[in-house]
């Protein structure tokens, strides 16, 4: 097949008139006692479409982590169970406490953690669990609540990639003990960078909010007197005015990229590869649709992505499991280590046209058959 026309772009975000109004609204009106503004109801909105009471606007979901955690009461040397396969910024923020991360398995179908395995790596040193609803596909947040409320652990769930999805009627991000989520230019709802962070719990939101202006705690009343350090992970207001035209078009933006992934399913027909599930009691907001061939197909995961770039089609490569990387140690865990090679992400960017979606599969294909005959 010839590259096609012109690139076919992963993800981007999609700016109507909307989003354009408010962001010059806020750059022209949005100063002085105004300053605020479309901050306080970008949190009220956001958490009014979670289903949660609290929400806390901040500069990216690396931050909202951050914060979560040590709100949560995660203290240097306690341990802190992890997916093993997640974007590092999950993790990172553990590492920033002093806590330890624990990498632990994924199930074969949803790539999300492995209730069973999580119970099996508590220790008495385990604090907390961060689950991560990865590319959108949910995970079973009935076992892990069960299991955190057995051994008394803190549950937060990074919903960076799972904004819009739903577990059993309810919101990923709105389950946990907390929940977070990030606006950066390659998710399904954008400020350019930004995060948020959610909760029911009304102490875990004053905590997180009060380190996230210096350790300022208005209630002591003294203008800038803290007791404690720390630190600042705030969201402009010309970002959330951004942020409030995309969540009010929630529902348009989820739509199409499941219609999106609809096409894949439908042009993608083969046996040998799977993609992200949907079982009866989720809905996943796709946002990343994902192919993971079987292990029968002989496939260069680097050569695939080399004919894919010759062919204009952007993709990325499934996350590595992070224990494989240089500044960790090895984990024993098999199913990590068994998919990432096999798996890609494809473009699902909002103004993406079916014929688009046709032309990635066969190219896919065609690669395929190229390589195993
Ligand atoms: C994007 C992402 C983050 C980090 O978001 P930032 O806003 O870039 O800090 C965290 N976790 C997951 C799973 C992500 O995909």
């Amino acid at each position: 097949m010839d590259p096609y026309k012109k690139k076919i772009p992963i993800t981007r975000p999609s700016v109507s008139t909307l989003e354009i109004e408010y962001v010059n609204d806020a750059i022209q009106t949005g100063w002085g006692s105004k300053c605020y503004d479309y901050i306080h109801r970008f949190e009220k909105d956001f958490a009014g479409f979670q289903g949660n009471q609290y929400a806390l606007a901040t500069s990216s979901c690396t931050g909202a982590i951050h914060l979560a955690l040590m709100a949560l009461g995660v203290k240097e040397g306690d341990e802190v169970i992890v997916p093993d396969i997640t974007w590092i910024a999950s993790v990172e923020p553990v590492l920033y406490i002093g806590a330890k991360p624990v990498f632990v398995d994924v199930l074969p179908d949803t790539w999300c953690i492995d209730p069973a395995k999580v119970a099996a790596a508590i220790t008495p040193k385990t604090k907390a669990v961060i689950v991560v609803h990865l590319y959108g596909n949910l995970v079973e947040m009935d076992a892990i609540m069960e299991i955190a409320k057995k051994y008394n652990l803190r549950v937060l769930e990074d919903a960076a990639e799972g904004w819009g999805s739903e577990y059993k009627g309810k919101k990923a991000g709105s389950i946990g003990d907390a929940g977070v989520f990030s606006f950066h230019g390659t998710k399904t709802i954008s400020t350019g960078e930004g995060g948020m962070l959610v909760t029911n719990q009304k102490e875990v939101f004053e905590k997180a909010k009060i380190l996230n202006d210096h350790g300022r705690d208005p209630k002591k009343g003294r203008a800038f007197w803290m007791e404690n350090y720390g630190y600042k992970y705030k969201m402009s207001n010309l970002q959330a005015a951004m942020g409030c035209a995309q969540l009010e078009r929630a529902v348009e933006l989820i739509a199409k990229k499941r219609e999106i992934f609809s096409w894949y399913k439908h042009e993608l027909t083969s046996r040998h590869y799977m993609l992200n599930p949907e079982y009866p009691h989720t809905k996943n907001s796709y946002w990343m649709p994902t192919v993971l061939f079987d292990e029968s197909v002989a496939l260069d995961r680097e050569k695939l992505f080399a004919y894919m770039k010759e062919k204009n089609i952007d993709s990325r490569p499934f996350f590595y499991p992070l224990s494989s990387l240089p500044m960790f140690n090895p984990c024993n865990n098999a199913v990590s280590y068994s998919i990432y090679e096999r798996g890609i992400n494809l473009p699902s960017y909002h103004d993406m046209k079916y014929e688009e979606a046709k032309y990635v599969v066969d190219t896919i294909t065609e690669f395929v058959a190229l390589n195993n005959n």
